[in-house]
């Protein structure tokens, strides 16, 4: 990547990335609906207020004026103004309290493509402005802590540079038992609700965060925890961790493979979001895809296609997709017999028009078994399977989504490497939790590990 750096500082290992790959790969969008179920109002409270910033001054001119005192040493004048984006406010609205015109700032944001996106801003964006003459001599957009865009004036010109810096980053360690809900448990750990959403999320296909967490359930996990000239300003991805449900225990760990995506992995490789099949009637063939405006082949109507249709003789069986549990088979209006089968607490399949259901509700079923026979009961103008894919409740088109769960699975030699990696990361966190390493460790050693890690590294 293109701002990467690895740096090693004797046995103490820190590494640096950029800034966008910090939200990547984490289901955030897929989690916010856990969250909403899963929090108690306080902590929902607690968030919204995260997200909304308490109001304050726009305009904080810094310029103090000493209350009638005689210094000899001379006051130091801040000459930057500093604004702060809030509700309502536009570049113009904000640039206007500086005294320039609609021309100058016009002439200004239009000077670049990155001046340009000056125009966008977000709420809590902050900027500082620099005035020399009645115009704008430098301005500075920081959206966050990493990334900054500045315009500054050279002569009658003006020259616009993004900015983005790299956190140093370090190894900090978790650990709690579930008392009442995961969020207070991760709380007490030091845990962000942003890091416990992650937690939960790379379990999500193994337990059911909704149902099935009892008190007791516990977990442990190393994280990243990111710096900037030796400051704290958040935390990073989950390296490695495990959760302990109803007695049985799931690990995972990170790990990038050679094409470069990362994924969690049980300790001995297993991708952790396993592969749904890909079709789950065998030599049938695609007669309608996922579509949100299909015309219908009986109503006549457009109607949204929420899945796929799989034409194959009656009686052809039908398997479950994956691992999960029957929440449903019986008859559904157009669907005719339909089952649905929950895995895990995010993902739901939906097969419909067979001939024959051969599952109960509230059976546990494995990937591959057989659970009925396509048919065409219901609205169906031939025999076929009716599939479908829900993330979260919504359906999405499964063909797109298998493709997302699905991770090509070790090659011998990456195998050697994630081992190594894992076995690594695994006995830091024993360390941890036995307490040889302090639980807020300021710096990680990785001892002879440095190496395997570094191509890990996003
Ligand atoms: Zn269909």
């Amino acid at each position: 990547m293109l701002t990467k750096e690895t740096h090693n500082t004797g046995n103490v290992w820190t590494h640096h990335f950029p800034r966008h790959h910090l939200l990547a790969a984490c289901g955030i969008s897929l989690a916010a609906t856990l969250l909403l179920s899963v929090l108690p109002d306080s902590v929902v409270a607690y968030r919204v207020q995260e997200l909304e910033p308490s109001p304050a001054p726009a305009v904080t001119p810094a310029i103090e004026t000493p209350a009638a005192e005689i210094t000899t040493a001379p006051v130091e004048i801040d000459p930057w103004l500093h604004l702060t984006v809030r509700k309502g406010d536009t570049l113009s609205s904000l640039l206007q309290k500086t005294g320039l015109d609609t021309n100058a700032i016009h002439e200004l944001t239009n000077s670049s493509k990155d001046a340009q996106k000056l125009a966008s801003l977000n709420l809590g964006d902050e900027l500082d402005v620099l005035m020399k003459d009645g115009a704008v001599q430098e301005l500075r957009l920081r959206r966050s802590k990493l990334d900054s865009l500045s315009v500054t004036r050279t002569g009658d010109k003006y020259e616009s540079k993004q900015v983005t810096l790299i956190p140093e980053v370090r190894y900090s360690y978790a650990a709690g038992t579930i008392d009442s809900s995961l969020f207070l448990a991760g709380q007490k750990a030091g845990l962000n609700d942003r890091m416990t959403l992650k937690l939960a999320d790379i379990f999500a296909y193994d337990v059911d965060f909704l149902q099935d967490i009892q008190q007791g359930d516990s977990f442990a996990l190393l994280y990243e925890e990111l710096y900037l000239d030796g400051q704290s300003i958040g935390q990073g991805n989950i390296v490695s961790a495990e959760f302990t449900n109803q007695g049985k225990t799931y690990r995972a760990v990170q790990y990038t493979n050679k094409n470069g995506t990362t994924s969690y992995y049980t300790p001995d490789g297993n991708i952790m979001r396993k592969q749904f099949l890909r079709t789950p009637v065998d030599f049938a063939k695609v007669t309608s895809y996922f579509s949100l405006n299909r015309k219908h082949p009986i109503l006549h109507k457009i109607r949204a296609h929420k899945g796929i249709d799989y034409g194959a003789p009656t009686g052809t069986p039908i398997r479950a997709a994956g691992d999960g549990t029957v929440v449903f088979a019986g008859v559904r209006n157009g669907f005719g017999n339909v089952v649905m089968i929950q895995h895990g607490g995010v993902y739901t399949t939906l097969y419909g028009h067979m001939s024959k259901i051969g599952v109960k509700k509230g059976a546990r079923v494995n990937q591959g078994q057989v659970i009925g026979a396509v048919g065409m009961t219901g609205l169906a103008s031939g025999p076929h399977l009716h599939y479908e894919f829900h993330v979260n409740g919504t359906a999405v088109n499964p063909l797109a989504n298998m493709n997302v769960a699905m991770a090509e699975p070790l090659s011998k030699t990456e195998k050697a490497n994630f081992d190594k990696t894992t076995a690594a990361l695994f006995s830091q966190m024993k360390e941890f939790a036995a307490g040889t390493i302090p639980q807020k460790s300021q710096q990680v050693a990785l001892g002879d590990t440095d190496k395997n890690r570094e191509p890990q590294i996003r």
